[in-house]
C-alpha cells in the first residue's frame, strides 16, 4: 500500500460484523423485544453463542468483554445464571432448533469443568440439536490441561479456537501474555489426541513492539502447527473504551505504514503456507468448510466473524452476548452481576438493541456481501428490496472518491472491490453506512 493511501485511510472505521453496528444499539430495545422476537426462530436452525466473561488474568491488548475472576462461588453463580437463561429461551421458543454452539469469551474454560458440563447438559436437554453442526470452544493454550480436553471431548466439542496473538517474547511482555510455542503445541497435541481435530489459531498484528521480522517468525511457527484456520486481526488500540489498554505504551505501537505492511505479510505468508484467504482477515485450508463456503458464495458475516451460511440467526447467552434475530439485534447486560440479577429474577437480560428497518436490511445485505465476496450486484439487491437503484445511489456520496482512489470499480449496476481495495474493504462498506460519521470516535483504525 503506498504512503498516500495509508495517509488517506488511517482513520477509524467499523469492523462491520453487523449492520447497523453495535454503536447504533439503544436502550429502547430490551427484554420485551427479545421475548417477542425469539419465537420467530421456531423450527429454523439457529446458532447459540454462549459468552463466558472471565479469564484467569487479563491481557492488556484485549478488547473483549471479560474480567479476571477466579473465585469458585462467582463462577458457579454465573453458570447457574446461564442454566436459567437457557431455560428462559427454551420456554419462550420450545421449537428452537440449534445447529452450531459456540463457547466464547473471555476464556470459557475459566468456568471450570463441572460448571461447563452442567451448562452443556442443560443445552442438550432443552434444545433440539437434530440440525446440529459444529460445537466449538475458544481455548487459552496456557490453561488447556488433560481434564479440560477430556471434558471438551465428552460434551461434543469438535472445533477449538486457540488464542496465540504473537510468539515473540518482547511482544508478549508488552501485552502481558506469556505463552510459548511449546504451550500452544502441547495444547494442540492434546486436543488432536482427544479427537478434537478442527483447530483454529488467532493471531494479531499491530501489537506493541511487533515488527515485520517478529511477525514473520510468529507466522512461520504458527504455520508449523498446521491449524485448519487462522483468524488474523488488526490490533484495535481504543484506550478510551478499554481501560486496560492504557497499560500499553502508545510509542511502542507500529505506525500505520508498518501495519499496512504487516497485513500484506500475513496474507503472503499464509497463502504461501497453503491457506486460502477468506474475506478480510480469515484464512483456511482449501478443504475447510469456511474456504468451500467462500468459494460457493455461502460465507456470512456475524458478530463472531466469518461463518458458514446455514444458520443466520444467533441466540446469545451470557453477559454482553448479542442475539441476531430476524427482526433485530438484542444485547445482554455487559456487567456479569447485572446479568445474573436480571436472569435470576426470571427476566431476559437484554438491555439494548435495535429493530431492523427495511433500509437497514438493504444496506446490511450490501455491506455483508462486500465483506464476504468483495463484489455486489446493486441492481439486483435494490430490485429485491423494491428500492429504485438511481435514487439509492444518489445518497452514496463517498463512492466516487473510492473509485478515484482505485479501491473499487463500477461495472454497470455492479460494484467490485479491487485487489488494492481489499485490505480497505471496510471503507467501501462505510460508503453505504449513513451512521458512520457520527460514531468515528468509537472504532478502531482502518489500517
Ligand atoms: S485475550 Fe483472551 S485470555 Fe487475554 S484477556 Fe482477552 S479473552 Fe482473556
Amino acid at each position: 500500500m503506498d504512503a498516500k493511501t495509508v495517509a488517506s485511510y488511517d482513520r477509524p472505521v467499523p469492523r462491520y460484523t453487523s449492520y447497523p453496528t453495535a454503536a447504533q444499539f439503544h436502550g429502547a430495545v430490551g427484554p420485551v423485544q427479545h421475548r417477542t422476537w425469539l419465537p420467530d426462530l421456531a423450527r429454523t436452525c439457529s446458532t447459540v453463542y454462549l459468552h463466558v466473561p472471565f479469564c484467569a488474568r487479563l491481557c492488556w491488548y484485549c478488547a473483549c468483554h471479560t474480567s479476571a475472576v477466579n473465585r469458585p462461588e462467582s463462577l458457579a453463580s454465573y453458570a447457574r445464571a446461564l442454566l436459567k437463561e437457557i431455560d428462559l429461551v427454551a420456554d419462550t421458543v420450545p421449537e428452537l432448533m440449534v445447529g452450531s454452539v459456540q463457547w466464547g469469551g473471555g476464556t470459557p474454560s475459566q468456568l471450570g469443568t463441572a460448571n461447563i458440563v452442567d451448562v452443556a447438559k442443560r443445552l442438550a436437554a432443552r434444545f433440539d440439536r437434530r440440525c446440529g453442526s459444529e460445537t466449538s470452544m475458544e481455548v487459552d493454550p496456557r490453561f488447556c490441561d488433560d481434564a479440560l480436553v477430556t471434558t471438551m471431548r465428552d460434551i461434543g466439542i469438535d472445533r477449538a479456537s486457540l488464542g496465540v496473538q504473537d510468539f515473540d517474547i518482547d511482544v508478549q511482555q508488552a501485552i502481558n501474555r506469556l505463552q510459548s510455542v511449546d504451550d500452544t503445541a502441547t495444547a494442540i497435541s492434546r486436543l488432536r489426541t482427544a479427537g478434537i481435530a478442527r483447530i483454529n489459531l488467532d493471531l494479531v498484528y499491530g501489537l506493541p513492539r511487533q515488527t515485520l521480522e517478529t511477525l514473520a517468525r510468529t507466522l512461520d511457527a504458527a504455520i508449523e502447527l498446521a491449524p485448519d484456520r487462522f483468524a488474523v486481526f488488526a490490533y484495535a488500540h481504543v484506550p478510551w473504551m478499554k481501560a486496560r489498554q492504557r497499560l500499553i505504551d502508545p510509542a511502542s505501537l507500529p505506525t500505520a505504514g508498518d501495519r499496512a505492511a504487516m497485513a500484506n505479510l500475513v496474507a503472503q505468508r499464509l497463502v504461501d503456507g497453503g491457506y486460502v484467504q477468506v474475506g478480510l482477515d480469515h484464512y483456511a485450508r482449501p478443504t475447510d468448510s469456511l474456504a468451500t463456503a467462500a468459494q460457493h458464495g455461502r460465507l456470512r458475516r456475524s458478530f463472531q466473524g466469518y461463518v458458514v451460511e446455514d444458520q443466520p440467526a444467533v441466540v446469545g447467552l451470557g453477559a454482553s452476548a448479542i442475539s441476531s434475530l430476524p427482526r433485530g439485534y438484542t444485547q445482554n447486560a455487559p456487567d456479569p452481576a447485572r446479568y445474573r440479577t436480571l436472569v435470576e429474577a426470571g427476566c431476559f437480560a437484554s438491555v439494548r438493541g435495535l429493530e431492523l428497518t427495511a433500509a437497514d436490511r438493504l444496506r446490511g445485505e450490501i455491506i455483508e456481501r462486500l465483506m464476504c465476496t468483495f463484489s455486489i450486484d446493486l441492481g439486483d439487491v435494490c430490485r429485491r428490496h423494491e428500492i429504485p437503484l438511481g435514487s439509492f445511489m444518489d445518497g452514496i456520496t463517498t463512492l466516487p472518491a473510492l473509485v478515484e482512489d482505485g479501491l473499487v470499480r463500477r461495472d454497470g449496476e455492479s460494484l467490485h472491490v479491487t485487489a488494492r481495495g481489499r485490505p480497505l474493504v471496510r471503507f467501501v462498506c462505510a460508503a453505504f453506512d449513513p451512521h458512520v460519521a457520527y460514531v468515528d470516535g468509537r472504532h478502531s483504525r482502518g489500517i
